[in-house]
């Protein structure tokens, strides 16, 4: 069975477009591809200036809310990164073979790099981690969004470039599950979800809270007055309906907005029934967390152990084929 990798930044509490995006599919997949692997990538989150204190809180947040999520320890491995030192170990390796070239061509290290004035190294040899981390565990599945898809192409050079370099089929061509959920734009309509941008819905948001945030979010444009037909295909709230609403419910908001019927007030109503009807048994779950603190301690320190053991014998294998590893005569 296809082993099953994916990680995601230490951000803190999870928004909707993250939940949505990925962590809805995680876990899908962890009852489908049982010792699902799944990585918060807490070196990736060090390539910038931050916090600390800061980051401290927001690794916690982010596995609190992964748990309460869905994310269940008994099917999936859960983990920090820094907890399994060997990802900076393969990593360092990786780097050996990865030409400069192809990691100046990532349009992320573009993006990102065209604002500073300095460049950290680590800016650039971040999908080299991104390799190690998947790679590591020999996964051959790894659900991304279509935004990674650039960076598991490297993964997947690596991976060839490797086995070709030390003659062996040891690293499998991981291949990308592309999330089912298209990208989820904020309440703004217009970028990505993102909290930098401020117009996400936290998923563990109140009920009043969330209701706040979808009044004034942004809807279809041409649609001005209550009488004027509206086109759900280019609104945003339409787009949470396909993702929170029945089929049913999602048919009849397209019917009463092409006719009129309903106004956008309307129309959001029934969207925060969906949203609250399934984000509030994930909200109770987070409260039943935050008050054993203990349950996501021991979730993430057995996912580590696990990990630990599945990385181990990777990078014994990589050391002895690479004529590393323990020393005698030769
Ligand atoms: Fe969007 Fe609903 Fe308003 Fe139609 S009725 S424009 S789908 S919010």
């Amino acid at each position: 069975m296809a082993r099953i990798f994916s990680g995601i930044q230490p951000s803190g509490e999870l928004h909707i477009g993250n939940y949505l995006g990925a962590v809805k599919n995680w876990v899908r997949l962890q009852a489908e591809h049982p010792g699902a692997i799944y990585c918060v990538v807490d070196y990736h989150a060090i390539t910038g200036s931050y916090d600390p204190a800061v980051l401290r809180a927001r690794r916690w947040e982010m596995a609190r809310s992964l748990l309460a999520a869905g994310i269940d320890p008994a099917q999936a491995v859960l983990f920090m990164q820094s907890d399994v030192p060997e990802h900076t170990e393969l990593s360092w390796i990786f780097t050996t073979i990865t030409p400069l070239g192809d990691l100046e061509r990532q349009t992320q290290f573009k993006d990102k790099s065209s604002k500073m004035e300095s460049i950290p190294a680590g800016l650039l040899m971040y999908p080299v981690l991104q390799a190690a981390d998947i790679l590591l565990y020999r996964a051959d599945s790894v659900p991304v969004g279509e935004d990674q898809v650039q960076h598991l192409e490297l993964a997947r050079d690596t991976s060839r470039k490797w086995n070709a370099k030390f003659n062996v089929e040891f690293f499998p061509e991981p291949k990308p599950l592309l999330t089912p959920t298209r990208r989820i734009l904020g309440l703004d309509g217009s970028a990505k979800m993102s909290k930098s941008l401020g117009n996400t819905v936290g998923l563990l948001e109140d009920d009043e809270s969330i209701w706040q945030k979808l009044r004034p979010a942004v809807t279809d444009p041409a649609r001005v007055r209550k009488t004027d037909p509206g086109n759900p295909d280019v609104c945003n709230i339409f787009q949470l309906h396909k993702a929170f609403s029945s089929e049913a419910t999602q048919a009849h908001v397209a019917q009463q907005c092409r006719s009129a019927g309903w106004g956008c007030m309307d129309c959001k109503k029934v969207l925060h029934e969906g949203m609250v009807a399934e984000l509030t048994p994930i909200r109770r779950r987070a409260e039943l967390l935050a008050a054993e603190p203990a349950r996501i301690a021991d979730a993430l320190s057995d996912g580590g152990k696990v990990a630990r053991g599945i990385a181990r014998e990777t990078i014994d294998r990589v050391r002895d084929i690479m004529g590393l590893g323990s020393l005698h005569a030769p």
